[in-house]
């Protein structure tokens, strides 16, 4: 039997408690030797009679590792008595650091209690919570390759990183009110507020109305209470988005219907923003004019401390950036850009190294990948090469693929901004870091001018690494599925094969070659990009009928811009042609008077949707086209409909026809797409049928797809792991690069 040896665990192990947790199992075993974090690896040196305990138990792993392999290799040389935790050593870089971790139960039990040396302390963590990602420079994981690193430890901190019976046994964040990290209230002008207790002062000044910027883990945050929500969203411009909130967790079940899936994430270790159906529609329109809630629960000790001092059950939480724009993680930057929208400012003295975003889900899927969630590891075998995937450009991250892993960054935002696109440089630059990568492939979109674009041109240049361009909604169906398959991509907008706009598409074959076998109508976006603003513009191009001017035309267009509008599509001047899903969404809620201008990334749709959860689908007769080998479904003929019906609504209950109309449509037009699919997938003997896209989000739309695929007798694949948005699109270019066959 053997009785000693050398044991290399490798995966998510460092950041996770692993090298105390493999000191308590020595010390329960009669373990002599050593643990030391080696690279991004842990390697223990261990010799004892029930060495094979020991190893069955360590293989196991405290509860936030992730395993991927336990080697273990013969023990030479000699062993001294006792086991000890050795300092780190540089090596291999094979695995990765956890996400940041929200704080957990001990840990707030630890600030609650009186006396406790944790009491009343925000930045109070052990080894199983608090921030890693967010503060990480350079693997191996200690507390000096942190931004932690100017704290030094205080002598009853040492005292309890040193001890085997602690929690906080070699806590690389330990930290408490003597030396840990503090916090600072300050005014608009940078002037310290006098207080004893910045936290108890912050609750004070948002129970009374002030709106505060908060400094947290991964970002600031502007923060409220729902009374000065309308306040917040006019001095930020931006009246129609919902805010997301942070709740109390006993009132969460009275403002919003929780399913069991919503219950475990939000009191799970990620602690996402959940979007979940409002218990009453009506209820809340200050926060949100949707159907639905953006909630999460408090996540850090401030949170909670925050909450105790607090009389109001709820705040708005939102990101202190713009949409699209990194968070801003830095005092006078947020000075600088806020001190104008802002009343005070709550910050702390931590440096935040790598910025993170709150997550979101809803429904059982991932809407943007970001703390607590990322940087999102998954195994695959994608082969022997390296590869690098820079994403699109809206809601953008990146992926790194390494030895039988990918690893996708946090949510970066649009890059089509200087600032957002450097955030996405610096990303990479980190994650490869972290990861040792040397890239052999780099993937990118097939957008010739998208910033990523050049990006990856100009690494690959550098580097004399491969390109591969993958077109986006292909990316899409990489994303979910790598077996042959019927693909559904629905989205808003990505560059296609014919350098038209796609984004309704349906594919037929197996990564990377999908051939396009179906989608909606190809139609004119009168102004390009304006119509995607404006959507009766693209309402017009949809169906260019004189009955549509004259609705226009009450809707206060004069008949110069009416005429402006039918010359541009009438000469084809300055129109772009596009098959999106998303934009023929956008024209209907245009058509139902639902949505005028969009003023925030899919606001037609999500109203559209939230009107729709109102009514009661029936179903509408269906065009098809068939053009160039390919099925066609007719989105004029559904828009055609969709205006007769509205022509029709009876004057007495005007509201309930246009919820009817809405739900009809999304019911019609995703039976239309489903119909291209399963007939497809029928013609062909494919059984798998996969959807992505950002218009899966809509949950009925989705569903009826669903409902059809399954009905049709196909299999429904979705990745729940990544998002349905363009969040998995720097994943699809990794998976869909790796299977390029190369040239023997
Ligand atoms: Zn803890
Ligand atoms: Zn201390």
């Amino acid at each position: 039997m053997q009785t000693a040896g050398i044991i290399i665990v490798r995966g998510i192990v460092q950041g996770v408690g692993f090298r105390p947790f493999v000191f308590s199992k020595a010390i329960e075993f009669g373990i002599n030797g050593t643990v030391t974090n080696f690279g991004s690896e842990v390697e223990i040196r261990a010799s004892g009679a029930r060495f094979s305990d020991f190893l069955r138990e360590v293989s196991h792993g405290p509860p936030m590792s992730r395993i991927d392999t336990v080697e273990v290799r013969p023990l030479t040389g000699n062993i001294r008595t006792g086991f000890f935790i050795e300092p780190s050593r540089e090596g291999f870089l094979s695995g990765m650091i956890p996400p940041d971790i929200a704080t957990c139960e001990a840990c707030i039990h630890d600030i609650d209690q009186e006396g406790s040396r944790y009491e009343g302390y925000w930045a109070t963590s052990c080894v199983n919570c608090g921030p890693r990602y967010s503060i990480i420079r350079k693997l191996p994981y200690d507390r000096e390759r942190t931004s932690m690193v100017a704290f030094p430890m205080c002598p009853a901190c040492e005292e309890e990183y040193a001890d085997p019976h602690s929690r906080r046994h070699h806590a690389q964040t330990i930290a408490c009110r003597e030396c840990g990290p503090g916090l600072r209230l300050l005014d608009p002008d940078g002037n310290e507020v006098r207080t004893t207790n910045p936290v108890m002062e912050s609750a004070s000044l948002l129970d009374q109305g002030h709106i505060l910027a908060i400094r947290g883990i991964g970002g600031f945050h502007l923060v409220c209470t729902e009374r000065s929500s309308g306040e917040l969203k006019r001095r930020l411009g931006r009246t129609e988005q919902p805010l997301a909130i942070m709740v109390r967790p006993d009132i969460l079940d009275q403002i919003v219907r929780v399913t069991q899936d919503d219950k475990e994430m939000l009191n799970g270790p990620e602690r996402p923003i959940a979007v979940m159906a409002k218990r009453d529609p009506s209820s809340h329109l200050e926060i949100s004019n949707l159907h639905t809630l953006g909630c999460m629960l408090p996540y850090t000790g401030l949170h909670h401390l925050l909450f105790h001092y607090l009389k109001n059950p709820l705040l708005i939480m939102t990101s202190a950036n713009m949409p699209g724009y990194p968070m801003v993680t830095d005092i006078d930057q947020a000075m600088a850009k806020m001190n104008r929208d802002v009343d005070y400012f709550l910050t702390h003295d931590r440096l935040i190294i790598n910025r993170c975003d709150d997550s979101v889900v809803r429904d059982e899927h991932i809407i943007r990948l970001s703390r607590g969630i990322a940087p999102k590891r998954t195994k695959i075998d994608l082969g022997k090469r390296t590869i690098l995937g820079v994403g699109p450009e809206l809601n953008s991250n990146a992926t790194i693929y390494k030895d039988g892993f990918t690893v996708t960054s946090p949510h970066v935002g649009n890059v089509r901004n200087p600032q957002t696109f450097s955030y996405l440089q610096e990303t990479i630059e980190n994650l490869g870091r972290l990861l040792g990568a040397e890239y052999d492939v780099i993937a990118h979109d097939a957008h010739p001018q998208f910033l990523s674009t050049r990006f990856a041109h100009r690494l690959a240049k550098e580097t004399g690494a491969e390109l591969v361009a993958v077109q986006h909604h292909r990316a899409h169906i990489a994303a979910t599925t790598i077996k042959p398959c019927i693909g559904i991509a629905i989205d808003g907008v990505g560059y296609g094969d014919d350098g038209t706009v796609w984004g309704g598409e349906i594919f037929a074959g197996q990564v990377p070659d999908y051939e396009r076998i179906g989608h909606l109508e190809v139609v004119p976006m009168p102004g390009g990009d304006l119509a995607t603003r404006f959507p009766e513009r693209m309402l017009y191009g949809i169906l260019p009928e004189d009955g549509v001017l004259d609705l226009l035309a009450t809707r206060g267009w004069t008949d110069i811009e009416l005429g402006v509008l039918t010359k541009q599509l009438g000469r084809k001047v300055n129109v772009s042609y596009t098959s999106s899903t998303g934009r023929v969404l956008d024209a209907v809620s245009a058509l139902l008077g639902l949505c005028r201008e969009r003023t925030y990334d899919g606001e037609p749709a999500m109203k559209l949707e939230s009107a729709a959860c109102l009514g009661t689908p029936t179903p509408w007769d269906l065009e098809f086209i068939t053009t160039g080998g390919a099925e066609v479904l007719s989105t004029r003929a559904l828009c055609r409909e969709a205006f007769r019906q509205l022509n029709r609504i009876s004057v007495d209950d005007e509201k309930r026809g246009i919820y009817d109309i809405a739900a009809s449509f999304q019911y019609n037009l995703a039976r239309g797409i489903a119909t291209i699919a399963t007939n497809a997938a029928g013609e062909r003997g494919l059984r798998d049928i996969a959807l992505s896209g950002g218009v899966a989000i809509n949950s009925a739309i989705r569903n009826t797809i669903k409902d059809e695929i399954v009905k049709s007798g196909c299999n429904y694949v979705v990745n729940r792991e990544y998002p349905l948005g363009d969040g998995c699109i720097s994943f699809g270019q990794c998976v869909s690069a790796a299977m390029v066959k190369r040239p023997s």
